[in-house]
């Protein structure tokens, strides 16, 4: 009995083990089939032995990176002049951009993302010459951010800054393909920001408000990433009060230009204080803020208005002489052959062709490496504190 049991027993075994074997056998077949069959072969090896290659090759270079992403292995050498670096696909093995591993039907998102961005940070004049894919130069991958560089041949003007853009991946998270390190603390790109070490200088435009031609003019401050301080007129706040809140609202500044654009010196000092404390009133109606400079018409004041109005006075060192001439190309010209560090340049929000300049000049200061800001953003970029009862006329540092 025990051998028959023991005999039947084996032979159970073998019945039942022998379908789940060919199961085994038949799962591996299938694995290899699928493997097979699949579109892109991953051939690892491929790729590594390439990354090999590229360490071999630039071995006299210092490593910064070598990472392997999902799809992609990423190698950055130091180098004289620039980094070099080396994106090399996991599935071919071939060197590639990163700008290939933008996820699928996102492409246009993507680019709509560093169209905006260009824009926070470049003036208009750069930002629509580098909008377009094939301004790209080279992309460059960094722990949490990627920056991508571009070729500015051919940009008017000509600029001698590299031109170049850093995308923190919190702003594109959606659009790339590969596994991002998000920056916990990183706020939204705020773009351009004035800089304490480059030169410097302010606009300023008088008698306005002056409806469509200060707006044309605030619009082009804007795109140009400039600001300027505008000297307004008491008696024409009240007709103005839309363009006056346009002019604050993208960043410039108001300053008094008296209430009727009187010559104070032919004035009574009571009249003047009047008149300040009348255009004061009117302004805050509108705004709600104070008036902390004055631009006394023509640049005249007495010692005796200086004295006793309780302002910070501001006249200019260049003078474009814009209303004199109403020609583009003058007021170009007059701005170009004096601008310094440190000048406040006179103009008026009245004729178009002040506007025009202004629209010209902009670029061409932008690209000698001047920034054009209001009153206040100079005296702060230039560590003054203005005070009351004195006359400015730049803010040249001492
Ligand atoms: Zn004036």
């Amino acid at each position: 009995m025990k051998k028959i049991d023991c005999k039947i027993l084996s032979i159970l075994v073998l019945v039942l083990l022998i379908p789940y074997l060919s199961y085994l056998s038949g799962l591996e077949s299938n694995q290899e089939i699928i493997e097979n069959n699949s579109v892109t072969v991953f051939d690892e090896n491929r790729a590594k032995n390439k990354v090999n290659t590229l360490l071999e090759e630039n071995k006299d270079k210092e490593l910064l990176i070598n990472a392997s992403y999902d799809k992609f292995f990423y190698l950055a050498f130091k180098n004289e002049g620039g980094n070099t670096h080396f994106v090399i696909d996991a599935k071919t093995g071939e060197e590639t951009t990163i700008l290939n591993y933008i996820k699928e039907g996102q492409r246009q998102a993507f680019f709509n993302k560093i169209k905006e961005l260009l824009y926070l940070k470049y003036p208009k004049f750069i930002a629509s010459f580098l909008e377009g894919e094939e301004r790209i130069r080279d992309v460059e991958l960094l722990e949490n951010e990627l920056i991508i560089y571009y070729n500015k041949e051919g940009i008017e003007p000509a600029l001698e800054e590299e031109l170049f853009l850093h995308v923190n991946y919190n702003e594109v998270k959606d659009y790339l393909d590969f596994t991002l390190v998000l920056d916990s603390t990183y706020e939204n790109e705020n773009g351009y920001q004035y800089d304490k070490n480059k030169k410097t200088i302010a606009f300023t435009f008088d008698d306005g408000p002056n409806g469509e031609k200060t707006n044309q003019l605030v619009n082009i401050l804007e795109e140009n990433k400039a600001h300027a301080t505008f000297f307004m007129v008491g008696n024409r706040m009240e007709y103005g009060r839309e363009t006056i809140l346009n002019v604050l609202n993208k960043g410039n500044e108001i300053g008094s230009h008296s209430y009727a654009h009187q010559n104070l010196k032919r004035m009574s000092l009571a009249t003047v204080l009047e008149g300040e404390k009348r255009t004061r009133e009117i302004y805050k109606s509108i705004t709600g803020k104070e008036l902390l400079y004055t631009r006394p018409p023509y640049g005249n004041i007495t010692s005796q208005i200086k004295k006793n109005l309780d302002t910070i006075f501001i006249n200019w060192s260049l003078d474009t002489e814009d209303w004199l001439h109403r020609d583009k190309d003058k007021v170009v010209e007059a701005v170009l052959k004096d601008v310094e560090d440190g000048d406040i340049i006179l103009m008026h929000d009245l004729y178009d062709s002040t506007i025009e300049a202004v629209e010209e000049l902009l670029p061409i200061l932008y690209a000698d490496g001047y920034q054009v800001v209001s009153i206040s953003e100079l005296a702060n970029l230039k560590g003054v504190t203005l005070e009351e009862h004195q006359l400015y006329y730049n803010l040249k540092e001492v």
